[in-house]
């Protein structure tokens, strides 16, 4: 990123900036993200950083309105919380304790899990939860037993799997692995600025919830997963909402 197009970020205060350079104005002695709030300096007093450390290396102190410093802690920790995420991924068969993933992210149980929360918006265990049941269908749909499926989405024994996933399935996971053959099925649709989003349900349950790259058909994200219900009913639903970020 050009100095020239970094004054111009200032300029905006354009906060897509933030985390990507600091600015440091010589006359006040203070640094900013690029997002900050304050007077725009004039640009021969304005000097370009990469980080907070080399910006108090020229003796400039940290804003106390756009408080560079914390933002950086937040970026931080978005990103470790980030990792946990993509670890949990990888190993959802494995036994992941609260304790296990909060030293993962060098943070204590209940801070990880307070800012686990505000990251990601679901709670670690739900989070686990829901990638073992990615694993589960995936294991099911490539022909494993409900049984050796379960064990190596990280469910435990046969039994607690039909327990504990029924409902999250939607049908049983030997059901679901006969390709939802006899399960009777409702959906909703509807298209979104995230592509078309789809909820399926039974009296059961859940059946699954997606979403298609923008410009698929509502009829061909039907049931890739569950080819071979007895039933639909379809119906479109005019609006989701959405939590970002
Ligand atoms: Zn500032």
């Amino acid at each position: 990123m050009s100095d020239e197009l970094k004054w111009e970020a200032v300029t905006k205060r354009d906060a897509a900036s933030d985390g990507k350079f600091l600015y440091g104005v010589i006359t006040s002695g203070v640094y900013c993200r690029p997002s900050c709030p304050s007077r725009l300096p004039l640009r021969k007093n304005v000097r370009f950083y990469d980080d907070a450390t080399s910006a108090e290396r020229d003796g400039l102190r940290a804003c106390r309105r756009c408080r560079p410093l914390d933002a950086t802690m937040k970026d931080r920790l978005i990103e470790r919380i980030r990792t946990v995420c993509r670890y949990i991924d990888d190993h959802a068969g494995e036994r992941l304790t609260l304790a296990s993933l909060s030293r993962r992210a060098h943070l204590s149980a209940f801070h990880f899990q307070r800012t686990f929360k505000d990251v990601v918006g679901i709670t670690p265990k739900q989070y686990v939860e829901a990638a073992r049941m990615r694993t589960l269908k995936s294991k099911l749909r490539e022909g494993q037993s409900a049984t050796d499926a379960g064990y190596d989405a990280g469910f435990g024994s046969g039994s607690r799997v039909y327990e504990r996933v029924d409902t999250r399935l939607g049908m049983t996971p030997k059901q679901y692995r006969e390709g939802g053959k006899g399960v009777a099925i409702s959906y909703a649709v509807s298209e979104t600025p995230l592509g078309v989003m789809m909820i399926g349900a039974t009296d059961r349950g859940c059946a699954s919830c997606s979403s298609t790259p923008p410009g698929t058909s509502c009829s061909s994200v039907s049931s890739s997963s569950i080819p071979r219900l007895r039933s639909r009913r379809w119906q479109t639903i005019a609006t989701f909402s959405f939590r970002h970020g």
